[in-house]
């Protein structure tokens, strides 16, 4: 087709024009696509003249997602699922986002929520129509009994460790140790790039260098802290705080030490509190004498018995030694932190948040069965449930409980 100018009739373009007519379209409304050649004149030229017909203007960013959410086209979960696939970086994060946006989360939190709605009818009908012949007497146990396999059901998926969230924001991995001890070039190392300054002269990383890094498919994010060492500098106290701070919210911790004549004297075992598991890096093998320490090779081993640590191993950050063998052992450790993730539903601290709330509103609903059976109370617990899940979808509708008392009891003729 010919696009033209309205004024004047002039041809701007001669495009493919797609129409796609509601409510089938992606939005829910009637929508119409031109397939220009996609040059700046031609472009600028269509959006002049299409800004010159009424009720024409350049959509809001985000504009088309939300109106597929206000009508029902997308729901919550979904639309951060495609936000997601358009900032994913690494193939494990693409698929997640992926399965977000085709309802992994969403359709589970309806299905949940639709049972509640059958739990709440149940509860409700014994409120509203107790006189009626034809309600049952006891429909509480029956009630409960969904309520508890459902409180069951979403506590299970909240034992997730986290790995939805990690997945977005990377796996994490602090390198820590004494100064000096080559953390910042095994940074580089990993990085393949200078991210962090390396330097012969201790103390310098002051801050913590976060890298973002792929490794298998797998986001992981390293974060190289301030040597930690006791320091009366103010500002190189408030680094070691804070790498200490970054070291112990991670997911691995490598500790890196420098076996070396001098650094002997530092520290072989993390001072760390962690409960992420930790690694020994012994670096700079490179400066050891052959045969001054027979056993220590380029490579990993098991460490000695009731040691804290899970792996030993011997490097030279610099030279190269021994780094296959840890990066390797890395790559297999995102490997495994995320292997559970095709069954991980919650990707952000919103649906945890929601989920939770749901199941403590489900755990009162429970408690007030057993103890005094106050249909009201009840209710207003599995109403509270039924928000926070219509919270995590977008959607809130009330007047699907009753629609699900008539169909279920033919009451009210
Ligand atoms: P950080 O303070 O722990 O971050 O340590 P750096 O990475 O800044 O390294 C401190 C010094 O040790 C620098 O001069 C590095 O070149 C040196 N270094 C790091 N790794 C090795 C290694 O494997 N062998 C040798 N010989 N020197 C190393």
């Amino acid at each position: 087709m010919r696009v033209r100018e309205p004024a004047s009739g002039e041809v701007i373009d001669e495009a493919l024009g797609l129409w796609f007519p509601a409510p089938a379209s992606e939005t829910g409304e009637d929508v119409a696509e031109l397939q220009l050649h996609g040059g700046y004149a031609v472009v600028a030229g269509v959006l002049k003249a299409l800004g010159t017909v009424e009720g024409c203007r350049m959509a809001e960013p985000g504009e088309f997602t939300r109106r597929a959410f206000e009508n029902g086209k997308l729901d919550l979960t979904a639309v951060e699922g495609l936000g997601d696939l358009i900032a994913a970086e690494t193939a494990a994060q693409r698929r997640q986002a992926f399965r977000q946006l085709k309802g992994l989360i969403g359709n589970r939190a309806e299905a949940w929520r639709q049972r509640l709605i059958e739990a709440q009818a149940l509860v409700e009908a014994r409120i509203d129509f107790s006189d009626e012949a034809d309600v049952p007497e006891d429909l509480i146990a029956p009630a409960a009994k969904v309520v508890r396999s459902l409180r069951n059901e979403i506590a299970a998926v909240l034992t997730d460790r986290g790995r939805g969230e990690r997945l977005r924001d990377g796996l994490v991995v602090a390198i820590a140790g004494p100064p000096n001890a080559g953390k910042s070039t095994l940074l580089n190392r990993l990085a393949r790039r200078d991210a962090a300054i390396v330097s012969p002269f201790a103390g310098t990383t002051r801050d913590v260098i976060e890298v973002h890094l792929e490794l298998d498919g797998c986001p992981v994010t390293v974060l190289d802290t301030a040597g930690i060492r006791e320091s009366a500098e103010p500002v190189e106290q408030e680094g070691v705080r804070r790498a200490r701070a970054r070291a112990a919210e991670a997911d691995l911790v490598l500790w890196v030490t420098d076996v070396s004549a001098a650094g002997r004297t530092s520290a072989k075992q993390p001072p760390l509190k962690s409960d992420a598991p930790q690694w020994l890096v012994e670096n700079k093998i490179d400066l050891l004498e052959h045969g001054a320490c027979s056993q220590t090779h380029a490579g990993s081993r098991r460490p000695p018995e009731k040691s804290e640590l899970e792996f030993v191993f011997s490097i030279s950050a610099e030279r190269g030694e021994g780094l296959d063998a840890l990066f390797g052992a890395l790559a297999a450790f995102a490997r495994d932190f995320f292997a559970a993730g095709e069954t991980v539903l919650v990707t952000r601290a919103r649906h945890r948040a929601d989920l939770e709330q749901t199941v403590a509103a489900l755990d009162r609903a429970l408690a007030e069965t057993a103890r005094s059976r106050r249909e009201e109370l009840i209710a207003e617990e599995l109403r509270a449930a039924s928000s926070a899940l219509g919270r995590l979808t977008g959607r809130l509708d009330v007047e699907d409980v009753l629609d699900e008392i008539f169909r279920e009891f033919c009451i009210g003729k």
